[in-house]
């Protein structure tokens, strides 16, 4: 059973209403909000409503327009916090930290939207 969700995870949580967060945007399927701890002047959580773990979890079992909502998200994010390249922003970095070996502190799927500073090379 690789992907047992815990329902009792801080971002289910924040789903079900129980903690508050700093939305973003919210869609049918899909909440953005500013994270806590924020690494960068942009840091926005995309989450979708669903029960899915990671992002591999999500894209074998998630429903096509579960995976079209997030993904669109994703976009809107960029474009309301102004940092998509070539429209008056500079650029952004989206990652989804999953398991051990990602370091994924909260096992239901998140993306990290970074932008408003020059993020640094990541991969070589
Ligand atoms: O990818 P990872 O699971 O490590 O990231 C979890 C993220 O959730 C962290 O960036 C943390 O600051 C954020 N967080 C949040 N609100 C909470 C708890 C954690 O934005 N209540």
């Amino acid at each position: 059973m690789p992907y047992a969700y815990d329902d009792q995870n801080i971002f289910a949580r924040i789903l079900r209403g129980e903690i508050p967060n700093d939305t973003v945007l919210e869609t049918t399927h899909s909440l953005a909000f500013n994270d806590i701890a924020p690494q960068a002047p942009v840091h926005v959580l995309v989450i979708p409503k669903g029960p899915y773990v990671c992002y591999d979890h999500f894209v074998l079992e998630a429903s096509e327009a579960e995976i079209v909502d997030f993904h669109r998200a994703i976009g809107q994010v960029c474009q309301l916090t102004g940092v998509q390249p070539g429209e008056g922003g500079d650029g952004f970095r989206v990652i989804s930290n999953a398991g051990q070996n990602g370091v994924q502190e909260v096992p239901h799927l998140h993306m990290h939207i970074l932008g408003g500073r020059n993020l640094g090379r990541m991969l070589r």
